[in-house]
């Protein structure tokens, strides 16, 4: 809350956005989410009515008078997202193998087994096998058979359906507009009622940007744009549209049906880091704390998003469902912001220097108590021998764009040091007996091997680049840096070698 309070200055740093719903839209609710923490109220334009936009609106501006505080409003618009129409009874809970039928308008909302969406030819567009999702992915079916206005789909990924969420028909490229006719109506409604921020959906390219602000300049709107990533093409232009927008959000909703859940974290992390360089602010969005939905405590796996969103650098996390739907709205802003707080408290003692982290356990339960940069610890354990070799060997290898690093290891210990360089380099580590071998089991980046009884005059070398040309591993011409551990008759003795297979 951007409060011109002195006890709440320097609370939190990290800005924290609310979507606003059925949840939460009592004005006396949206009081206590602004206390526990919220800076920004988001109103999601693809769902709820004009006039409970408008009473939530009227709500905040009230609050933000009675409290003497600032709140930022976002108006989401839809933009052209197929959704689900009205469901009989509001939702539908879909077994696996259960089967529905998608129809063009639904006649008849009383047959929960039936649905329609907002897209009207989606059904003669869909293809017997196609895969549909739905809510950002958490369902799926897929086409089991379809005719002229209507397809059957089988439930593959069950979960609960509810009037109005989205649908991905993933490779499916419907190529509409950026802004659709609701979104343009929407925007007559920005004109006249004090917005702070619109979400533009879906943007796939700067001009997506230009668009929207010159539609919000006709109007006479000053809102600030916050494009947001949800498409692969949008990716591909980012560095464009941020030069276009004043604000992002990484809609990982969206993003991840559009892409590989997989790459979502590395398209975040790029987002954010684009986000740095130009000076923009980024959100990062969806699925935050998303079991507060229905508990009051966060998964372990959600603690450590938002944390690790923040030391991303992220100027603001967001709920979604959380505060909108949820039975936990008050305790989801608050437990964002004390993990977030924990985060900054980290983030500011790396931003002092360098170092190993120390941890500090507090007397009492409460944020900002745990990790810090400390002062560098002596490695005690490793030789500096060791040491010094294996960082050279690494440096070599980097230099000469190596393709394999090898190493022989008595303990094992000199792969270990070589493995926590993160090289790019793969290391094969040829150990003297199986349990030094299994034991590097746990080691990245090392494969391990027994050392081979060679005949005389064969050079280790020699049996290694063999082993790795039979496997693919190594072609002709690449480098290879190997290092000759220490052994216990000759302690002190180490070397290194680069050769390059023939
Ligand atoms: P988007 O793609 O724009 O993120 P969404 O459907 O994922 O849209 P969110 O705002 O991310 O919506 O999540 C809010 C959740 O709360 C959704 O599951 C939505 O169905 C539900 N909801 C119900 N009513 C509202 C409302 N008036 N405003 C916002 N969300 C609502
Ligand atoms: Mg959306
Ligand atoms: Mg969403």
């Amino acid at each position: 809350m951007n409060i011109a309070n002195e006890e709440l200055i320097g609370r939190v740093r990290t800005k924290i956005v609310a979507t606003v719903g059925p949840a939460c839209q009592a004005r006396e609710m949206l009081r206590a989410l602004a206390k526990a923490g919220v800076d920004v109220f988001r109103l999601n334009f693809s769902h709820g009515a004009y006039e409970d936009h408008s009473a939530v609106l009227d709500s905040i501006r009230a609050i933000e008078r009675e409290e003497g505080v600032h709140l930022a409003v976002l108006q989401d618009l839809c933009g052209p997202k197929i959704r689900l129409g009205r469901l009989a009874g509001g939702t539908i809970a879909c077994a696996y193998e259960d089967e529905f039928t998608l129809v063009a308008h639904s006649h008849d909302e009383e047959d929960p087994r039936r649905f329609s969406s907002t897209y009207h030819t989606l059904a003669d567009d869909l293809e017997v096998g196609q895969n549909v999702l739905f809510a950002d992915g958490t369902v799926a079916m897929v086409v089991i058979d379809r005719g002229p206005g209507w397809a059957r789909l089988r439930t593959t990924l069950p979960g609960v359906l509810r009037s109005n969420q989205g649908i991905n028909v993933p490779g499916g490229g419907l190529s509409v507009a950026a802004l659709t006719e609701k979104d343009l109506a929407d925007l007559d409604w920005t004109a006249t009622h004090e917005v702070d921020y619109v979400g533009l959906s879906f943007v796939r390219h700067a001009n997506d940007v230009i668009q929207l602000r010159s539609e919000l300049e006709k109007r006479g709107s000053k809102a600030r744009i916050i494009a947001k990533i949800e498409k692969p093409q949008a990716l591909d232009n980012l560095h464009a549209i941020i030069a276009e927008t004043d604000a992002v959000m990484v809609a990982r909703g969206d993003l991840g049906v559009e892409l590989d859940v997989t790459r979502v974290p590395a398209a975040q992390k790029f987002i954010i880091d684009a986000c740095h360089h130009a000076r923009v602010p980024v959100i990062t969005a969806t699925q935050m704390l998303n079991s507060m939905e229905t508990s009051s405590r966060p998964t372990r796996a959600e603690a450590s998003d938002v944390f690790n969103a923040v030391l991303d650098g992220t100027d603001a996390v967001m709920l979604s469902g959380e505060t909108a739907i949820g039975a936990y709205p008050i305790e989801a802003v608050a437990t964002m912001s004390r993990i977030a707080t924990e985060a900054e408290e980290l983030l500011f003692s790396r931003l002092k220097g360098g170092g190993v982290w120390t941890w500090s356990s507090p007397g009492a339960l409460g944020a900002g108590n745990g990790l810090r940069v400390g002062k560098v610890a002596k490695a005690g354990l490793v030789r500096p021998v060791t040491e010094s070799v294996v960082e050279a060997a690494s440096a070599i290898s980097r230099k000469l764009n190596a393709r394999l690093m090898a190493v022989s290891t008595h303990s094992g210990r000199t792969a270990l040091v070589l493995s926590k360089q993160r090289n790019a380099a793969p290391t094969l580590a040829l150990a003297y007996d199986v349990e030094t071998a299994r034991a590097m089991g746990l080691f990245w980046g090392v494969t391990a091997l027994l050392m081979p009884v060679l005949p005389e005059g064969v050079p280790v070398r020699a049996w290694v680049i063999d082993w790795c040309r039979e496997r693919g591993l190594l072609a002709s011409g690449d480098l290879v840096v190997g290092i000759r551990g220490s052994s216990p008759d000759d302690p002190t003795h180490n070397e290194i070698v680069v050769f390059q297979a023939d």
